[in-house]
């Protein structure tokens, strides 16, 4: 059976590329990046060439890049590292759980967290951030991209209010990375985690970009690795994968790739929505990144046209992967206003670097034939139908 995927916003596959600069690092370059021996600096040449590559897709100093398990961890370590009891933070409604739980924790240690909501689009207002502020605040984090609806949040503007009241900013950009240009400089932020495998580069392995001067305290001690901001051996095959990709998707966003995604995406929404009516999408006259879009199909459940699709072949999600199987609906979609039933009714689908035009056709054959037999199951929609 043909099998296509647009769940790239939960993972991504890694490119060929990658996995081929990845091998040797599993098998014959095997040295520990702290052993001074051949072996030992063979590896370290390898994670600081990956950092160079990091770096360089961020905008920033080799040096102010430290690896991680990931995006969870990234995130984990600009805020706890960041923050103490006593603090006040702002972040939003619509992070990630990496953000949102670890914010839930700060308040257990006695900090004071402010979620700011967001409009019918999913974007925070700055003004907000504004209002917000304290003499306490310590930290500022705001998602570049939301991993829902691809939603941009205007990190720039969020960036320059944190630096005319000398607050700390991260943003988590691990649904932005390689998607759309970033420059650290530009956004002004403090911190900004990114994650390999939303990437092309393997699960288990992300970063977190430190400004020069910026004290974090290390989520865990051990030894000096990762100037003592990250104690552990490093995961040096990951390390290798997300540097590799970051030199493959540099190179795609110079050649402008992120135009040709964002056309396939557009063409993917805009073909289901002219064939399928009550339905519509979430975070609609927003800037959002290329491979996103997340509709809602009313009077049907999302979870429903997720395993229909997945029964013809087609691999899509209900938003957050974690958020599967539970019967919530997405803290993202209620914020931005979606009746429970609406963001209940939502799917998204999200493109890779992989996806291509026949994906698209794909999908676009499967999909308002699938959302059309589920609604005529649907006693909820015939009564709507029956009654208008
Ligand atoms: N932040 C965002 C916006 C995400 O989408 C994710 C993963 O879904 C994470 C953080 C966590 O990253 P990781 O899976 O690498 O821990």
């Amino acid at each position: 059976m043909r099998r296509v995927y647009l769940d790239n916003n939960a993972t991504t596959p890694l490119l060929p590329g990658v996995f081929e600069a990845m091998r040797p690092y599993f098998a014959e370059r095997f040295g520990n990046a702290s052993s001074i021996h051949h072996h030992g600096q063979e590896t370290r040449a390898a994670v600081e060439d990956a950092r160079e590559s990091v770096a360089d897709l961020l905008g920033c100093r080799a040096a102010e890049i430290v690896f991680t398990s990931g995006g969870t961890e990234a995130d984990n370590l600009a805020i706890s590292g960041l923050v103490k009891g006593g603090d006040h933070v702002i972040t939003s409604s619509i992070e990630h759980h990496a953000v949102l739980h670890a914010s839930k924790h700060l308040e257990e240690i006695g900090c004071e967290v402010t979620y700011l909501m967001v409009d019918g689009r999913c974007l925070v207002d700055p003004g907000d951030v504004r209002r917000a502020l304290r003499p306490t605040t310590k930290l500022i984090s705001i998602m570049m991209a939301n991993n829902e609806t691809g939603v941009l949040q205007p990190v720039e503007e969020i960036g320059k209010i944190a630096a005319e009241a000398g607050v700390p900013f991260h943003t988590d950009a691990v649904q932005a990375a390689g998607k759309v240009p970033i420059d650290v400089a530009r956004i002004g932020c403090h911190a900004l985690s990114i994650s390999g495998h939303k990437m092309h580069a393997p699960q288990g392995v992300g970063a977190l970009y430190v400004r020069k001067g910026t004290h974090v305290r290390p989520l865990f001690y051990g030894g000096r690795h990762e100037r003592s901001r990250r104690a552990g051996t490093e995961n040096v095959a990951g390390i290798v994968g997300l540097g590799k990709a970051a030199q493959l998707a540099k190179e795609a966003l110079d050649r402008s790739d992120d135009r040709k995604m964002a056309a396939l995406r557009d063409r993917l929404e805009q073909g289901i929505l002219a064939q399928v009516d009550e339905a519509g999408v979430n975070g609609k006259g927003a800037p959002r990144v290329p491979n996103t879009t997340s509709l809602h199909f009313d009077h049907i459940e999302g979870e429903a046209i997720v395993i229909a699709l997945d029964l013809k072949g087609l691999a899509v999600s209900t938003g957050a992967a974690c958020s599967s199987g539970a019967i919530e609906p997405s803290h993202v979609l209620t914020a931005m206003g979606l009746r429970a039933d609406q963001a209940r009714a939502s799917v998204r689908f999200s493109l890779g670097r992989q996806t291509v035009a026949e994906d698209i056709d794909f999908a676009l054959a499967l999909v308002p034939e699938t959302v059309a037999r589920l609604r005529e199951l649907s006693p909820v929609y015939r009564k709507t139908a029956i009654g208008s």
